[in-house]
């Protein structure tokens, strides 16, 4: 008797204590903590800690146990749900899911477990069956409390899903992932880019504006780039004539790079690793190369040289995908075609001449790539159109995250994201005409003496 006695003085000390701590920070949150300590025999804030530990190491057991990486609790999930859960009306699990892919764009497949019980400890056996069957692309979760009235139900909210990596060539050459966050370099949109192991190039067309913003591909060893860099910056060790007009230097360069790089049709020769890409000075010591290997080669070498030049990737007549060269010299727009007859200097081939049969998808430069500003719009032969073209660096691709907060419900089936969200892949995967084989300039010179073009003499 006399021991309850003083059990009972015990709890009306820390009543009273409570009672003035809400008197300074609100009454309902310090007696409905108090009230569950009592109820439950434990401290709040301590039990939610060990209830989070103990739902990751049950999330965690079977994956460690087959080798798989583990699921890690994400602050950027966990402070939106923090904010969004108290007020989050529980009836569809679908609307749960959208508004999370709206807040976490980089949140692709998802799965969302709600459960209710007197105590932590209950919640987490409801959570078992749940985190059994995670699947293994899922990296992240999040996990929110709230009570009811008066503090004698819990329910939690448990929030796994995966969690994508930024966009880049270099953790797509690193990570075997199927899938990555991007946001779009002309309208900012944030969207998912899916991925297909057996791709070798890929441009990135934005689901919101439709304007392709990055294309990638990979290179001899297998590590992808920005295709803009593969421009290095080489050029041939040549000795140009003094006397050479730009326009007979542009000749010269062309017929050399014909002569330097026998056509191959890559895809054609190697099946399964189809289209690496060669940087300029790979085709030049290889002596051989497909349309964009050697469309490379020439531009690079043009741009090394001060030329306005930039390599074309888009279709050739009913051929398909091709890779060809463009030059803006005094006012005067030249195709150049790498893989075809050296041209003829006492004929220009100026793109109004020439270009009839060749429709432009995407140009690039050293720093940057141009997109069609309105695809889909009837091409009218302007390379070097500013109105025609957006131009954009890749490399100012960077990774950022923002949440933003919004309102909020059980599906344990992960749920993939409505396709409005992912980027359109598409693969400039050029495949040539035939290339006819010209007189070879030695290789490995040190200097090259530049033959001048058949008819070289002056405009
Ligand atoms: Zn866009």
């Amino acid at each position: 008797m006399l021991q309850r006695l003083i059990t009972w003085s015990v709890l009306a000390g820390v009543l009273l204590a409570g009672g003035l701590m809400a008197h300074k920070q609100g009454l309902t949150s310090a007696i409905q903590e108090k009230a569950h300590s009592w109820y439950t025999g434990e401290n709040m804030a301590t039990s939610y800690t060990k209830f989070r530990v103990d739902l990751v190491d049950r999330l965690n057991y079977a994956r460690i146990a087959n080798k798989q990486e583990i699921i890690r609790v994400d602050p950027e999930l966990d402070a939106w749900m923090a904010t969004n859960f108290p007020t989050m009306a529980m009836e569809d699990m679908n609307t749960v899911t959208k508004q999370i892919q709206t807040a976490l764009p980089r949140y692709y497949r998802v799965s969302v477990c709600t459960a209710t019980g007197p105590s932590l400890k209950l919640l987490l056996d409801q959570f078992q069956e749940f985190s059994s069957k995670t699947n293994p692309e899922m990296s992240h979760l999040g996990c929110a409390i709230r009570s009811s009235v008066g503090g004698l139900t819990q329910q939690a909210l448990v929030i796994v899903g995966q969690r994508l990596r930024d966009f880049s060539p270099e953790t797509l050459t690193q990570k075997k992932d199927d899938a990555y966050f991007s946001r779009c370099l002309h309208c900012k949109h944030p969207h998912i880019v899916r991925v297909s192991r057996a791709q070798h190039s890929l441009g990135l067309e934005c689901p919101n504006c439709r304007r392709t913003y990055a294309v990638v591909a990979s290179d001899q060893k297998g590590q992808f780039r920005y295709v803009n860099e593969f421009l290095t910056g080489y050029a041939p060790p040549a000795v140009f004539n003094k006397d050479l007009s730009r326009y007979f230097q542009l000749m010269t360069i062309c017929s050399a790079v014909h002569g330097n790089c026998i056509y191959t049709r890559d895809p054609g020769v190697k099946k399964d690793a189809t289209d690496a890409w060669q940087t300029s000075l790979e085709t030049q010591r290889l002596g051989q190369g497909d349309c964009e290997d050697s469309a490379i080669y020439l531009c690079d070498w043009l741009l090394t040289r001060g030329f306005n030049a930039r390599v074309a990737l888009g279709r050739y007549g009913d051929l398909g995908g091709h890779a060809w060269v463009v030059v803006k010299l005094e006012d005067r727009e030249y195709l150049l075609e790498s893989t075809e007859a050296m041209p003829d200097p006492s004929n220009p081939p100026l793109v109004s001449k020439v270009g009839s049969r060749y429709v432009p998808e995407i140009l690039f430069d050293r720093f940057a790539i141009y997109a069609r500003s309105t695809p889909g719009q009837t091409w009218k032969n302007e390379y070097f159109s500013p109105k025609t073209w957006t131009r954009v660096e890749p490399r100012s691709l960077t990774p950022e995250s923002k949440p933003m907060p919004s309102g909020f419900a059980q599906n344990s089936d992960p749920t993939e994201v409505d396709p409005s969200r992912v980027a359109r892949t598409s693969q400039p995967n050029p495949a040539a005409a035939p290339f006819m084989e010209l007189e070879e300039i030695p290789r490995d010179a040190a200097v090259w003496k530049m033959p001048l073009p058949m008819s070289a003499g002056g405009k």
